[in-house]
C-alpha cells in the first residue's frame, strides 16, 4: 500500500483543481515560503477526519475553503481525495485503488467517501486502524511533531507505540465487546424483572 496521489480542489491557497502524483519511495515537495506545502500535508490530515482544526491550522471549519485570490472567486466547498494502491490488499477492501474523499461545503456539512461511495468518518477511521495511517498516527510527522513526540507523557507514547505494534484495532473491538456486553446485561435485567412481574 502506498500513497500514488492527492487529488485538491477548493481547499485551502489550492482554488485550482490539482493532481499529485507520488511515486514509491521518497518525494520531497519544494517551493517558496507561503506557496503551499504545508496545505498538501493538512490536506492529507483533513482527509483522514482530523477534527481539530488547530492541527490544520485553521480556526473553524470553513477556513479550510479556498478564500478567493487575486481575480478569483472563494470556492464554494473543499474536496480532497487521497488515491491510495492497494494492490497488496493491505486495506481490508477488494479493490487495486482506493479512493476516500471528503468534503466541506460552505453550509458547513462534510462528506465522506470511499471509493465515490459515501461512507461515515467511523468507517474511514476503521479502514485505517493500525495501518499507521489516521488522523492521530505517526504517518503524519508535520513541522514541531517530533519535538512533541519526544515530549510527550509515557502515556502518549505509549499509544504511539501501540498504534505501530498493530493493537489499537483490538482495542477498539473489546471496547465495542464491552459496550455490546453492558446493553446485553441491561436486557437481560428488563427481562427478568418481566418475568418476576409476570409471574
Ligand atoms: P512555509 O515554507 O513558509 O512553511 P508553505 O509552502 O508550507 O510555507 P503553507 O503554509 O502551506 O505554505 O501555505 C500558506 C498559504 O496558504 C498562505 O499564503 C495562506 O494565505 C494560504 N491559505 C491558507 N488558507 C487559505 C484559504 N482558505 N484560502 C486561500 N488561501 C489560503
Amino acid at each position: 500500500m502506498y500513497l500514488k496521489a492527492v487529488e485538491i480542489n477548493g481547499f485551502k491557497s489550492f482554488g485550482d483543481k490539482v493532481y499529485i502524483d507520488f511515486n514509491r519511495g521518497i518525494t520531497s515537495i519544494v517551493g517558496p515560503n507561503g506557496s503551499g506545502k504545508s496545505n498538501i500535508l493538512d490536506a492529507v490530515l483533513w482527509v483522514l477526519g482530523e477534527q481539530s482544526y488547530k492541527n490544520i491550522r485553521a480556526k473553524e471549519s470553513q477556513d479550510v475553503i479556498f478564500s478567493g485570490g487575486k481575480e478569483k472567486k472563494p470556492a464554494s466547498k473543499a474536496e480532497v481525495s487521497l488515491i491510495i494502491d492497494n494492490t497488496d490488499r493491505y486495506l481490508d477492501l477488494d479493490n487495486d485503488t482506493v479512493k476516500i474523499t471528503r468534503r466541506i461545503h460552505i453550509s458547513g456539512e462534510n462528506e465522506y467517501l470511499i471509493n465515490d461511495t459515501k461512507s461515515r468518518l467511523k468507517e474511514i477511521g476503521t479502514l485505517f486502524l493500525d495501518t499507521g495511517i489516521g488522523k492521530t498516527a505517526y504517518s503524519v510527522i508535520g513541522q514541531g511533531k517530533v519535538e512533541r513526540i519526544i515530549n510527550s507523557s509515557p502515556k502518549e507514547i505509549k499509544s504511539i507505540i501501540e498504534e505501530a505494534a498493530g493493537i489499537k484495532k483490538l482495542q477498539a473491538n473489546k471496547i465495542e465487546a464491552q459496550k455490546n456486553l453492558a446493553n446485553i446485561e441491561v436486557n437481560l435485567d428488563k427481562v427478568e424483572f418481566i418475568l418476576n412481574e409476570t409471574r
